[in-house]
């Protein structure tokens, strides 16, 4: 195997992520076998208990481990279907040390951060390349920017990783920013060849740099940066602004021919230049689509850019497939609460109420459901989204006058969504929610069966605690309300629909873990198709 690792500089939300997902684009559309993964230096155990404002959207992988939303980056610019063995976090790296010191494993030495915790690392990217014997090229992204304190026993790990697999079989890559001094209109390569300086000190010269520009990177500070950092003219990429869409990145990345670089330095032979029509014409359907829809997102964290990023690919990959932009109006649920349905959502082809947890905003989020129900506008509900759709249609058509979720009202007379009895002794908030990829049983004759092309079996992550209450599905039921899939195992409502509206249909799990660009999930593109139909009519 073939190892690649991109670690960034200067300062972050350099695109990163992006940046390495690109190149496992591009070196997959050249034939070669990629994998993905990334170590995230913050102690926790995994981000699943962090607040979207720490950490953005939590990313569902099928084997159920919560990770970083870079994964889903990977997983939609690549083929890989990643396992937790691909996000390695410091506190998962502590942890182990730490029980293998309680068991005695280290046999009375004393535990170190060199050669323990380091040795610790390094075990993981060796059994990472035992089980996948088929890949070529690993590549690993390291979170945070170099210098950072808690990401330097990470680096020193990979120092000694390329010792023990041959410096031929690892390629560096620094991703870095060149800022723009507006008032002396130059790009500055000063904190980049300080930052690589800081990666020599640690042991690692890169051989490729990256270099995020706003402006061009003319030919001059090119040379500079060769020169500075001591790599050859040709391995500083530029990496621009893309104008439209990420999916652009990888297109921006080829121009300075980096694919080619990585496979020159790791001497992966000859293979074809990426053969990329299918990604570049996804592209120009995102850039200059025909149609236009806008669609309501109504939840909690809106104004991050990061907390729903699954839902807003998959609403391009969708919107791509139908020729189509979604406009996205990003609404914050409490709005809804404050100014009535109407005023806020009235003008939109379609209302997302996306996953979620904690009771603020649920109200403006039933009020939205009402209103997309009795209005007739598209609604697609997803895992938190589907509940308030059941809440919705208990209260307002089943007459269970303030029916609701424990999860927001512990004392209600209408628990509809509740707590399976496995939650209810549950104290570790960490990992014990109902996660990952698990079978559904899809029924004939509904729309969600017609949407999966009439499979029979579907598999969906997931990553909930709450259930639809199933003593009060029957009256659900009676009232209308179509149940379309439930869980193979225990029978749990997986879908739910509206017969007789143009397009209702909660999940209670979550599709925007499994779209990727020229494959958009059924759920969605049934959506924005319906948003489109709408929007038409109007
Ligand atoms: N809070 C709800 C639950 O735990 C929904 C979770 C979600 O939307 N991801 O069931």
């Amino acid at each position: 195997m073939k190892y690649i690792f991109v670690t960034g500089g200067v300062v972050s939300s350099l695109g990163k992520g992006l940046a390495a997902a690109s190149i496992g684009t591009l070196l997959e559309h050249r034939g070669l076998s990629t994998l993905m993964q990334k170590f995230d230096p913050y102690l926790n155990v995994d981000p699943g208990t962090m607040s979207p404002y720490q950490h953005g959207e939590v990313y569902v992988l099928d084997d159920g481990a919560e990770t970083d939303l870079d994964l889903g980056h990977y997983e939609r610019f690549t083929s890989g279907v990643l396992s937790r063995m691909n996000n390695l976090t410091s506190g998962q790296v502590f942890d182990a040390v730490i029980k293998k010191e309680r068991r005695g494993e280290y046999l009375g030495k004393t535990v170190q951060f060199i050669p323990h915790v380091t040795d610790e690392i390094k075990s993981r990217m060796h059994q990472v390349t035992l089980d996948n014997p088929k890949t070529d090229v690993l590549i690993t992204e390291i979170g945070g920017t170099v210098g950072d304190m808690e990401g330097l026993l990470f680096i020193e790990a990979l120092r000694q990783f390329a010792l023990e697999v041959g410096k031929e079989n690892v390629c560096f890559i620094h991703v870095t920013l060149l800022p723009y001094i507006k008032a002396a209109g130059e790009v500055k390569t000063k904190p980049t060849q300080q930052s690589v300086a800081k990666l020599r000190e640690l042991g690692i010269q890169p051989d490729i740099i990256i270099c995020r520009t706003e402006a061009d990177l003319d030919e001059d500070n090119r040379k500079k940066i060769a020169m500075f950092c001591n790599v050859e003219r040709k391995n500083v990429v530029a990496f621009r602004d893309v104008a439209h869409t990420i999916y652009e990145c990888p297109l921006d990345l080829r121009r300075d021919k980096i694919d080619r670089l990585v496979v020159d330095r790791l001497g992966l032979g000859h293979t074809p230049s990426p053969a990329l029509e299918a990604w570049e014409s996804f592209v120009q359907r995102v850039i200059h689509p025909k149609h236009k829809v806008s669609i309501a997102v109504a939840g909690k964290y809106i104004e991050l850019q990061d907390a729903y990023k699954s839902i807003y690919e998959s609403l391009i990959h969708a919107g791509a497939h139908h020729d189509t932009k979604v406009h996205i109006i990003r609404v914050e649920a409490e709005a809804i609460e404050d100014h009535g349905a109407r005023s806020v959502i009235g003008e939109v082809d379609g209302i997302l109420v996306p996953g979620g947890f904690g009771d603020r905003g649920t109200e403006g989020k039933i009020r939205a459901a009402q209103y997309a129900r009795e209005n007739k506008i598209p609604y697609f509900g997803i895992c938190l989204g589907m509940q308030i759709a059941t809440i919705e249609y208990a209260r307002n058509v089943c007459g269970l006058k303030k029916a609701n979720s424990t999860e927001f009202d512990k004392s209600t007379k209408y628990p509809v969504i509740c707590l399976q009895e496995e939650q209810k002794g549950v104290e570790d908030m960490g990992a014990t929610m109902r996660l990952g990829s698990s079978e559904s049983i899809l029924f004939a004759g509904t729309k969600a069966a017609d949407l999966y092309n009439n499979a029979d079996r579907i598999h969906e992550r997931h990553r909930h605690r709450y259930e639809l209450n199933s003593d009060y599905q029957e009256r659900l039921q009676e009232a209308g309300l179509v149940i379309s899939s439930v869980s193979a195992e225990a029978g749990l409502v997986e879908i739910i629909e509206l017969p007789e509206h143009p397009f209702y249909i909660g999940a209670q799990f979550h599709p925007e873990f499994q779209s990727k660009p020229n494959h958009p999930h059924p759920l969605f593109s049934g959506f924005v198709a319906a948003a489109l139909t709408h929007s038409q009519a109007r």
